[in-house]
């Protein structure tokens, strides 16, 4: 018997998803992201499924070279760059697009060669202070690349800080808006909240990460409430019941207490999984079709469901711990993170299924 924990990854999904981008964004080419193995997902995988997609973003050189070598034809580009002057050979050769965000780079960039053709998209800090040039640093940044023959082309970048939340995009466009205009150049904005909310910053390449995934980027709706499908369930069996009597406690620390006699359903899948251990008693879980929740402290390996409810459930039925009918979004919420973390997180010993 092999352990009944697995992933199924739903191909048709991450296809519908990019579909729902298209929608959104019907005049943007598609950065499809698929950094942090695509979300967890899986990145050849995500890549096969996403071969629509204009072109793939993500961070390791290494991945991208891979990607290309298994005959991906897409625009791949690298989300922090290089971080070396050593990869600029590799970027060239492998028609791979770097962004760069900073004066470090723009140092190394004088190893490149005048015939390398590298196309740069070059990333303007307008407010989430991490990475890029700062509005008075970003004119001499564009012109020493423009300016540098062994650059291809050039696309303006940047990202928001807020796409998500009440504060929105618009103090961000302002800087933006501000130093683009006036330069030709094709322009990247928009995440998955912005390819949701703001039109406004679709320009020419949009570049979804969580909504290709089937996850909700905002806090108050879920995927499903988006209309995009779940890629992701992770999905195991009940493999013990226990018939728990009053004042009973469960797992480490018993931090569950029952308060009456209790069914709980013991689940093949802990936080070696991936599963967050920090979800408390509560937390949303499906079994044999039916929702309930979580008992208790999650362990390496196992944790418990509270089968109260559900009498037909025993030893073998079928629970969701997230994806189809349980959305990872309201399981990151109970356990105080974002689906994001949950999906990225899944654990390499976790089996894989496509289908
Ligand atoms: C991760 C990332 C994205 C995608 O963000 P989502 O919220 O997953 O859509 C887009 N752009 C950059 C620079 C990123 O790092």
């Amino acid at each position: 018997m092999i352990r009944p924990l697995i992933a199924t990854i739903d191909l048709a999904a991450l296809k519908y998803n990019l579909a729902i981008v298209r929608r959104h964004a019907p005049r943007s080419k598609v950065f499809a992201v698929v950094k942090a193995n695509a979300y967890g997902h899986g990145l050849e995988r995500a890549a096969r499924a996403l071969a629509e997609a204009e072109g793939l973003a993500l961070l390791e050189l290494d991945a991208a070279v891979a990607l290309r070598e298994a005959g991906c034809r897409q625009r791949l580009l690298l989300l922090e760059g290089f971080f070396d002057a050593s990869e600029l050979p590799v970027l060239t050769r492998h028609r791979i697009a770097t962004v760069v965000h900073g004066r470090e780079q723009l140092d190394m960039l004088r190893q490149l060669p005048g015939n390398a053709a590298l196309d740069v998209f070059v990333k303007i800090n307008t407010g989430m202070n991490r990475l890029g040039f700062a509005p008075e640093e970003f004119p001499d940044a564009l012109r020493t690349l423009e300016s540098h023959p062994g650059v291809a082309g050039v696309t303006l970048m940047t990202h928001f800080a807020s796409a998500d939340e009440p504060r929105g995009v618009q103090w961000q466009m302002e800087v933006y808006d501000r130093l683009a205009n006036g330069v030709k150049l094709p322009g990247s904005l928009a995440n998955s909240a912005a390819v949701l909310r703001y039109p406004e910053t679709h320009r020419d390449w949009v570049r979804p990460g969580i909504m290709l995934y089937g996850c909700s980027p905002f806090a108050e709706r879920s995927g499903a409430d988006i209309g995009l499908r779940p890629a992701m369930t992770l999905e195991s069996r009940v493999i013990a019941v226990r018939e728990l009597k009053r004042g009973d406690t469960v797992g480490y620390g018993g931090l569950f207490t029952a308060k009456r006699d209790t069914r709980a359903g013991v689940v093949a899948c802990g936080y070696a999984d991936g599963y967050p251990r920090h979800a408390p008693t509560g937390t949303p879980i499906m079994v044999g079709g039916r929702m309930t929740r979580t008992l208790g402290r999650v362990s390496m390996d196992l944790l418990c469901a509270d089968l109260s409810g559900i009498p037909e459930a025993t030893a073998g039925s079928r629970v969701v711990l997230w994806g189809e009918g349980v959305p990872v979004e309201r399981v990151a919420a109970a356990a105080g993170t974002v689906g994001y973390q949950l999906l990225c997180a899944l654990a390499p010993r976790v089996r894989i299924v496509e289908i």
